[in-house]
């Protein structure tokens, strides 16, 4: 049998300082297909950028640590590899989008040439001048930026436009995996939906594998093959998006989730926040990571860490399911 394209197993991330160590990522397990769009969604400071940056091995040199777990790309791990093969793995066969598009873009390089220096790093294939060009040429109408307008500088787009750029530099090197970190959220509504539907076109027309980091429970519903809910750095509940979206039965926090969508005639639709707030993560609570904010608390939730049970496709890591008829025990 054929590897996943991703494989994170069992991953640890720690922030250390002398201070304190933060505790980011407690335990994440999931594997991605080609082709295949996995949402990952919570509150922030749920861990997600956390786990994406340790995916990509960008985590701040300094103070970030991966200390228990593998990721393998391809069925090659990703922590094992050297500097040198890193760079080759970003971009060529991962790239990341970030929030905010004007800190990934350089005021000062026309798109053009920043779309340019990205194929060029990865000039694998030995292209000449001219074949650069074409392709940064096909990339721009990729995500419908006109190539007349490549002399151009990032602060001569709207923000909808400059996402677009961050993306078609993201793609330039068609990698297999794209990992999409809020990419809309900085964004009106109206630009979100365009720019989500250009990332959804270039997925299936690309076969890439993304990875989508929301709040947004919308977006999920639209863009999405799989759901993993992270909270407190670990996945409380996974499963397909068709069961997530319609189970009946849900772990505590994905039900408050649900609950806090707005209705449809409100013009926000990030989520309203449930109740409490996440544990301080340099000192996190002996039982389940929830329990402090659970409407469904007991007494055990306090004291032990939950077990995974599973029904389906659907994996909910919650004390309540060891008697809920269809699940069983999937894991500790
Ligand atoms: Fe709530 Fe207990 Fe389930 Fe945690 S394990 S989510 S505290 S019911």
């Amino acid at each position: 049998m054929g590897h996943k394209l991703l494989e994170v197993k069992d991953l640890m991330v720690d922030y250390r300082t002398d201070l304190e160590t933060i505790h980011a990522v407690n335990g994440v397990g999931f594997g991605l297909d080609q082709g295949e769009t996995l949402g990952l969604v919570g509150e922030t400071g749920a861990g997600k950028t956390t786990t994406a940056l340790a995916i990509m091995r960008l985590l701040p040199e300094r103070t970030g640590r991966i200390v228990q777990g593998d990721i393998l790309l391809n069925g090659a791990s990703v922590i094992e590899g050297t500097e040198k093969a890193l760079q080759r793995l970003r971009g060529e066969t991962m790239a990341m989008i970030f929030q905010t598009p004007m800190t990934s873009l350089n005021p000062i390089v026309s798109i053009g040439n920043q779309i340019a220096e990205s194929i060029l790093l990865h000039n694998t294939q030995g292209r000449s001048e001219g074949e650069i060009q074409q392709r940064v040429d096909e990339v721009l109408n990729m995500v419908g930026i006109p190539p007349a307008r490549k002399k151009e500088f990032p602060h001569q787009f709207s923000g909808g436009m400059r996402q677009r750029v961050v993306i078609a530099i993201a793609l330039a090197c068609e990698p297999d995996l794209l990992i999409a970190d809020e990419p809309t959220t900085a964004l009106d509504v109206t630009i979100q939906a365009q720019v989500l539907l250009k990332i959804r076109d270039l997925r299936d027309r690309l076969g890439t594998a993304l990875i989508m980091i929301t709040h947004d429970l919308g977006i999920v519903a639209q863009t999405c093959d799989n759901v993993a809910v992270m909270y407190a750095g670990e996945l409380v509940e996974t499963g397909t998006a068709r069961d997530i979206f319609t189970s009946a039965t849900h772990h505590p926090y994905t039900r408050g989730l649900f609950d806090s969508i707005p209705r449809l005639n409100q013009k926000v639709r990030r989520l309203r926040p449930i109740p409490g707030l996440m544990p301080d993560p340099t000192d996190l609570p002996i039982g389940c990571f929830f329990s402090p904010r659970c409407p469904q608390a007991r007494p055990v939730c306090r004291e032990e860490r939950p077990p995974v049970f599973s029904s389906g496709s659907q994996r909910i890591k919650c004390h309540l399911f060891g008697d809920q008829e269809g699940f069983a025990q999937a894991g500790p």
